[in-house]
């Protein structure tokens, strides 16, 4: 038998000989649309940082304010005795953004879909998952024990034979999908999943970690801009992206989050976030739902439209609809980590995002945006990709 470390090392060889190796590279700068990378300043475009709020002074403030008051650390989970002040006035102003009976802030959205599923379903009930869901659903889905089934990815066709066969299956029935895909920047059919849930009787978990923030009245997300919002049992959503601090939450009835402070395990063992970045979190989303989230809106989309306008004319794939997400499908795992040195090399930090994170050889140039980016930004991007073509 091989020592610990010479296993080990046949697997990572294993990593590296299938290009998919990963390591990684420490940003010595704050996090915003120009970072500092082994001495050297890079133009940012691999953030979820949709509306420059990591590093902006109210969030900043807030968490000052915070610390002085609260300190560094919870002490405790929230059901023992670190239930602090930020965190209920967090989730009250979650509720009330997302017009929601009751919000719960989770310390990842990880571990809120993992609360989610895992409180909600078990075996002998069924979790339906779009074929690109995000990985923290199959995982939670495989954890709670239900029976799994994925469907083609924004296919209502096939969600609705799956829906026909868990209706007779004598359980409870779940729909998990994101409204804005994490990888592709492409939206769910939402109206038409809505329907098919609500024909078959089951339940829908909208995962709109890249649309909350970015999309509808108030930057309520994409199920609110469709109308939605009120027919969809769970919203869950980060406070990592648009909302510029960390965590996760859920938004839905009291029912539904008193069930899982009640039965999430990752909400019940796990030590609160720390107030400071809850109320980090609680300024984002205020100032999100203000004047100046929406001018960050603006700016945004501007940024959006000419870097798709911009890829179209190099002879790109384009999506359809407008996302701060612009993958550049290049295919194979090697070429897709080529072309990344290759910008990299005029300055551009862009990402090359692999199996298994994406299907092999879809492995693409992940570009995100942010209303922090100039048109100065999005002209540099397009010349050195006119280059590399
Ligand atoms: C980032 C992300 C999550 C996980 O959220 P974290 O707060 O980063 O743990 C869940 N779902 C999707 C679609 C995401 O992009």
């Amino acid at each position: 038998m091989a020592g610990f470390n010479e296993q080990l090392g046949r697997d990572l060889d294993e990593i590296r000989g299938a290009g998919l190796w990963r390591e990684l590279r420490e940003i010595a700068s704050a996090q915003s649309t120009r970072i500092k990378l082994g001495g050297r300043e890079f133009i940012n475009f691999s953030s979820n940082d949709y509306l420059g709020l990591a590093a902006h002074p109210a969030l900043t403030q807030a968490a000052q304010e915070a610390l002085d008051r609260f300190g560094t650390g919870s002490g405790a989970s929230r059901l023992i005795c670190g239930s602090l002040q930020p965190h209920h006035e967090l989730e009250a102003a979650l509720a009330k953004w997302q017009s929601t009976e009751a919000a719960l802030v989770f310390s990842t959205g990880f571990a809120a879909v993992q609360g989610v599923l895992t409180s909600l379903l078990g075996q002998g009930d069924v979790i339906i998952l779009d074929k690109k869901a995000h990985a923290s659903m199959i995982d939670a889905a495989k954890l709670s024990g239900a029976t799994l089934r994925i469907f083609h990815h924004n296919n209502l066709g096939n969600l609705e034979k799956l829906l026909q066969w868990a209706a007779g299956q004598g359980g409870r029935v779940l729909v998990a999908t994101e409204s804005v895909f994490s990888m592709d920047g492409d939206r769910a059919p939402l109206a038409g999943i809505v329907e098919l849930k609500e024909r078959y009787g089951a339940w829908l978990m909208l995962d709109e970690a890249h649309a909350f923030g970015l999309y509808g009245p108030l930057g309520q997300g994409l199920a609110a801009a469709d109308g939605l919002a009120g027919r969809i049992e769970i919203r869950m959503g980060t406070l990592g992206k648009a909302v510029g601090a960390a965590g996760g939450f859920i938004c839905g009835s009291r029912q539904l989050v008193d069930l899982l402070v009640n039965r999430a395990r990752s909400f019940i063992f796990s030590t609160a976030p720390s107030p400071a970045v809850s109320a980090a979190a609680r300024a984002g989303v205020e100032l999100i739902q203000g004047a100046e989230g929406e001018s960050l809106r603006g700016q945004l989309w501007q940024r959006v439209e000419e870097l798709m306008r911009g890829i179209e004319s190099l002879g790109w794939k384009t999506p359809v609809e407008p996302s701060a997400i612009l993958p550049l499908i290049i295919g194979a795992e090697e070429k897709a980590l080529a072309a990344m040195e290759q910008l990299r090399e005029t300055g551009l930090f862009i990402p090359a995002i692999r199996h298994p994170t994406v299907s092999r050889n879809e492995a693409r140039l992940r570009v995100t945006l942010s209303s922090s980016h100039t048109g100065a930004d999005v002209r540099a991007l397009l010349d050195a990709l006119g280059q590399a073509r």
